[in-house]
């Protein structure tokens, strides 16, 4: 008779083989503990720990305790309060989602367990050693939770062998600990090894949270980040560049209160950075999501570390966006001076980069003038003075100083393309400068004088940069508007710009974009306002260009779609009829963070200096 070779693994063995996916190191027991606790809806947790956790784990917590029978069961592998049916996995907004990681932790230690529900007098005292009850108690002790873990790994020696020095598994336990107090300001935490109390956080809000956790001269250290649409809530920190590590420590995503890594959205936060940062220093950054538990799966990973976003080019889109933004909001002071090198101007990042197209990576995102929420008053008050130096550092360079009239203007200066005409004969003696500051030259350019020489402004330049800035300041929380068209916009398309469009359809609706495919056919319902009839052909041909064949960055875009509207928006008709719109021009310009270039790193200002001019008549 055949021998049967199969056998069924005792439940033991079963429970130490799948322990090993949970529990890979004391720091992973630790993990589990305190979500657990903060399941039970603790607001205060304390760890001990001695010998890094090898001799022993104690978490101590005041939620909501189990009872007798709970208690029993809550070792039990797939043992959980907190999920009844698959679908539940989708939803869950709790950290724990599938009750092994007590079943594995008693699998692989000695567990001393102390529980108690507030509205009973006694509690329930479990001790389990390698899944086996020892002893069932009722007993004294306060309401909540505490665990003891001790020996752990002591039936597993391969691991136990496989654990690395103390020093580097309680580095390991600091990182969880951490994490979970970064995720949880609410809570009041405490941490102490071998005696010596390491952390002792009070709960409080976030900032306060952070600094307790990375030290006090953190305070002064971060930029706020806060952005809202509906895809994503964003709050947190980034911090100031000149304060980047040389190694990766300070860098957090958390979603939904749950830590993550995510290489992906790293990347973003990198690129914003870009051109800030010393050489081989990695930004550091704090960062809070908060996205529909329907459009995050959890559970790809066992130790829960990676999570997948069902809109993950879009938020990577909003991530870079709001970093780049914060971060000028809070180290790039607008130079308005115009008797400064021009190329004094650029962010670092921008100088010396050849020009390519479309190639983004600018920051382009501060707008010095737009007034900024609560805490920093005081900076747009700063920046509201600027402002007002704007006209006035025109002014102080010696040319005229009433007002014009628009009237004074049509005398002067050709008046939109229409009517381009030679006005070289007309312009003026200094002494007889008209009242008007600045000169549009053939329609296209506009001199600005100042006491050094000319500035000289490429208006339709200025144009697409001032779209390009406004909507990528405000996209994020406000749609960009659309217009309807009468008869819908057709186009052919190849396969991979029909996957490029539906891969970016959340990002091109948001920026005022509305069609449907039909079979190979894109039927565009609706484009950005800000095209004019004429441009929408070529203005989508450029969308597609980025999306479907640009080399840029993935993530990128989000800017790259930007930068097609905005070059398509500026090839309507230049409107500067009159001195306040030529005025109105410059002023957006120069709110503008990046004044000097268009997103495809065009020149947008020049200067003609005197001394040119001087030397043409000697
Ligand atoms: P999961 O967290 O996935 O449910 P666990 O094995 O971590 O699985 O925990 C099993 C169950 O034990 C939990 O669902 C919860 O009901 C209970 N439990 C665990 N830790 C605590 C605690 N600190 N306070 C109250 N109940 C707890
Ligand atoms: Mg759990």
């Amino acid at each position: 008779m055949e021998k049967a070779r199969i056998q069924r693994l005792p439940d033991h063995i079963a429970n130490q083989i799948a322990a090993g996916e949970v529990i890979q190191r004391p720091a992973s027991v630790i993990k589990e503990l305190i979500e657990n606790a903060i399941d039970a809806g603790a607001n205060r947790i304390d760890v001990v720990i001695k010998g890094a956790g090898k001799t022993l784990i104690k978490v101590v917590d005041n939620g909501c305790g189990m009872g007798a029978s709970d208690a029993d069961m809550c070792f039990e592998r797939h043992a959980t309060s907190k999920i009844r049916k698959a679908d539940d996995l989708f939803s869950l907004v709790t950290k724990g989602f599938r009750g092994e990681a007590l079943a594995s932790i008693a699998a692989i230690a000695h567990v001393d367990m102390k529980t108690r529900l507030s509205d009973e007098e006694t509690g329930t005292h479990l001790c389990i050693e390698g899944s086996k009850k020892v002893s069932l108690e009722e007993t004294v002790c306060p309401s909540g939770t505490s665990f003891e873990i001790k020996n752990l790994f002591y039936n597993v020696p391969a691991r136990r062998n496989f654990l690395k020095s103390d020093n580097v598994e309680f580095r390991h336990i600091q990182d969880e600990f951490e994490r979970v107090a970064l995720a949880h300001p609410d809570v009041h935490f405490s941490l102490t090894h071998n005696e010596n109390e390491l952390h002792n956080l009070n709960a409080g809000p976030l900032r306060k949270r952070v600094v307790d956790v990375f030290g006090k001269k953190t305070n002064d250290r971060l930029v706020p980040i806060e952005e809202s649409t509906d895809i994503v809530q964003l709050h947190g920190f980034v911090l100031k560049p000149e304060f980047s590590r040389k190694t990766r420590g300070e860098q957090y995503f958390f979603v939904n209160n749950r830590y993550f890594k995510s290489a992906y959205f790293n990347h973003a936060i990198h690129q914003a950075f870009d051109g800030l940062l010393k050489e081989k220093t990695f930004p550091g950054y704090v960062l809070y999501l908060t996205v529909p538990t329907d459009k995050i799966d959890v559970n790809v990973h066992p130790t829960k570390t990676e999570i997948k976003f069902e809109e993950e080019k879009f938020i990577y889109s909003i991530l870079l966006s709001s970093a780049r933004q914060a971060l000028g909001k809070y180290n790039i002071t607008p130079t308005l001076d115009f008797e400064r090198e021009v190329s004094f101007d650029l962010p670092a990042s921008m100088r010396n980069t050849p020009a390519t197209e479309p190639t983004i990576q600018l920051n382009p995102d501060y707008n010095p003038f737009k007034s900024t929420s609560g805490s920093s008053s005081s900076e747009s008050q700063s920046h509201k003075n600027k402002k007002e130096s704007y006209k006035d550092a025109i002014r102080s360079q010696g040319f005229g100083t009433q007002e014009a009239s628009a009237d004074d203007w049509k005398n002067f200066y050709s008046i939109g393309e229409e009517e381009e005409k030679e006005e070289q004969s007309t312009i003026p003696m200094e002494d007889e400068i008209p009242a008007a500051d600045n000169f549009l030259v053939k329609g296209s350019y506009i001199l600005v004088p100042s006491k050094s020489g000319f500035m000289v402004i490429h208006a339709r330049r200025a144009i697409e940069q001032i779209v390009y800035t406004s909507i990528i300041n405000s996209f994020i929380s406000n749609p960009v508007d659309s217009q309807a068209m009468l008869f819908p916009v057709e186009k052919e398309l190849s396969k991979r710009e029909k996957t490029a469009w539906i891969e970016n359809e959340t990002i091109l609706k948001q920026l005022g974009f509305e069609a449907r495919i039909k079979d190979d056919t894109l039927q565009l319902a609706a484009v950005p306002n800000v095209w004019q009839q004429e441009s929408i052909q070529s203005g989508i041909d450029h969308v597609f260009s980025v999306i479907a064949y640009g080399n840029i960055d993935k993530g990128d875009i989000a800017h790259g779609i930007v930068a097609s509207i905005a070059s398509a928006a500026a090839m309507k008709k230049l409107d500067l009829r009159t001195s306040e719109h030529v005025e109105k021009l410059i002023e957006q310009l120069f709110q503008c963070e990046n004044h000097m270039h268009t997103p495809g790193n065009k020149k947008i200002i020049d200067t003609l200096p005197m001394e040119a001019i001087t030397h043409k008549f000697n």
